[in-house]
């Protein structure tokens, strides 16, 4: 994507999902935590999907007013 700097990351796609989920063991954890201290696109990565699910829990237990919705669609555009 033009604008996109950092290399989308493997180790990402691989412990990003269960990682949010909370469903890694301590291990599993530890490492996902490790790698994302060090990668830069992880990181950022990780802030987005993280501020995405707030949204999305503040979603299913109220109704989405429209800013919100706004708010979250800016969000996707950088990905
Ligand atoms: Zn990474």
């Amino acid at each position: 994507m033009a604008g996109f700097e950092i290399d989308p990351c493997e180790k990402c796609e691989e412990v990003m999902q269960p990682y949010l989920d909370r469903v890694l063991s301590e291990d599993e954890v530890g490492e996902a935590e490790q790698h994302l201290a060090g990668c830069p696109y992880c990181a950022r990565r990780y802030r987005f999907e993280e501020s995405l699910r707030r949204f999305v829990r503040k979603a299913c237990s109220e109704q989405m007013p429209p800013e919100l919705k706004e708010r979250l669609a800016a969000l996707r555009t950088p990905l």
